[in-house]
């Protein structure tokens, strides 16, 4: 019988397993806490469960943070952390320090199926989702390296491989576990950020669970014609049904549904776009990330010349939208917007499905 990872479980879930195992709910929660509180993944030192608990627990379950396998550091003082994981797959997480802020960006899937044009993880396909004990072990894993300096990652942002609203059930697991503000990580969740290709369905189920997590949608074009190319997801929920599902995501008094824009030469930059997007924009409570685009071997698209991004972003702003240039951090290590592809660590590893 494969034994269950105890991180990844909801506290309510350890409570659960504490029963079953003949303990009472409040050892579930003692464990809840050595595991998200005080990062303790060692049954060994949890000194005040009862040794005969340890011991059937230790039967019936593990302990797994993944170790990053590589810790790659940018020259901006980012940093690349690739974990190799049950299977055969590797996915990435990129740590980036500003200030005060440390951002730690989350992969939700191994490769993604959404096929964006400009974007290098989507030439890996598909190759499977994770499970929330993997999106958990990647804030868990980045934690423990920041430690010895005192420091945890202040911000999570679901930004990395992987479309998460295509892996919903994991998604909305690893934000419970992340912001349960009393036996979880204990993060707010306005300090989280989903990030969406765009599935409608996804957006107003994430709504209905009321998680109170940023949202930001993947825009990246101001008409069909071009979204579509651009991003197939466009076929099935075009702008219309994309922009009517944000319009019903519950905001906070004061919370904001961020766009981000991935500016590509030629293809959606110029002024016309920029008026559309501030006309799409128009009674939202939205902010813009414009993103350069970050190149990668073999794509098709270039990154316009700084003149125009900033007489785009002018345009908005005159539209009285908030609008920032997002330059991406680790460009040099292959850890920037859209340039996440890991190989597997299994020459065998093909298609399955
Ligand atoms: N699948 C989700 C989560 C990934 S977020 C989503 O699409 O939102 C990664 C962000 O980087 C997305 O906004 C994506 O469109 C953007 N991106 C992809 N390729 C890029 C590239 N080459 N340069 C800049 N941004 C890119």
């Amino acid at each position: 019988m494969s034994r269950v990872n105890l991180v990844g479980l909801l506290p309510s879930e350890l409570e659960d397993l504490a029963v079953e195992l003949g303990a009472s709910r409040y050892r579930g929660r003692q464990l809840a806490t050595w595991i998200y509180r005080k990062s303790v993944f060692d049954l060994e030192a949890m000194t005040d469960l009862p040794k005969d608990f340890r011991a059937v627990l230790a039967e019936r379950a593990v302990l797994e943070v993944p170790e990053p396998e590589r810790l790659t550091p940018s020259q901006d003082g980012s940093q690349k952390l690739v974990f190799a994981l049950a299977g055969g797959s590797r996915i990435s997480s990129v740590l980036m320090p500003d200030d005060e802020r440390i951002t730690l960006c989350v992969s939700t899937q191994a490769g993604c199926g959404f096929a964006c044009a400009f974007c290098l993880t989507g030439v890996m396909g598909l190759e499977r989702n994770l499970a929330a004990a993997e999106i958990v072990g990647q804030v868990l894993a980045a934690n423990r390296l920041l430690d010895p300096e005192g420091r945890r990652a202040t911000h999570i942002v679901f930004m990395g491989m992987g479309e998460p609203l295509a892996n919903f059930a994991a998604l909305v697991k690893s934000v419970r576990v992340l912001t349960d503000p009393k036996l979880g990580v204990g993060y707010s969740p306005r300090r989280l950020t989903v990030s969406t290709v765009g599935l409608v369905p996804g957006i107003e189920k994430l709504g209905r669970e009321d998680l109170k997590v940023n949202l930001a949608i993947s825009l990246h074009a101001t008409t069909d014609d071009v979204r579509s190319r651009l991003m197939p997801v466009n076929g099935s929920f075009d702008l219309a049904a994309l922009m009517a599902a944000v319009g019903r995501y519950p905001l906070a008094s004061r919370q904001r549904v961020f766009f981000d824009y991935v500016m590509l030469e030629d293809v959606n930059d110029t002024t016309d776009d920029a008026r559309r997007l501030a006309k799409l924009l128009r009674g939202l409570k939205a902010k813009v990330n414009l993103i350069p685009f970050n190149d990668w071997e073999g794509a098709h698209f270039r990154r316009p010349p700084l003149a125009r991004i900033l007489s785009f972003q002018s345009i908005l702003l005159d539209a009285g939208i908030t609008t920032t240039v997002r330059w991406s951090k680790g460009e040099d290590i292959g850890a920037a917007c859209g340039q996440l592809r890991e190989s597997p660590a299994l020459a065998s590893v093909g298609e399955s499905g």
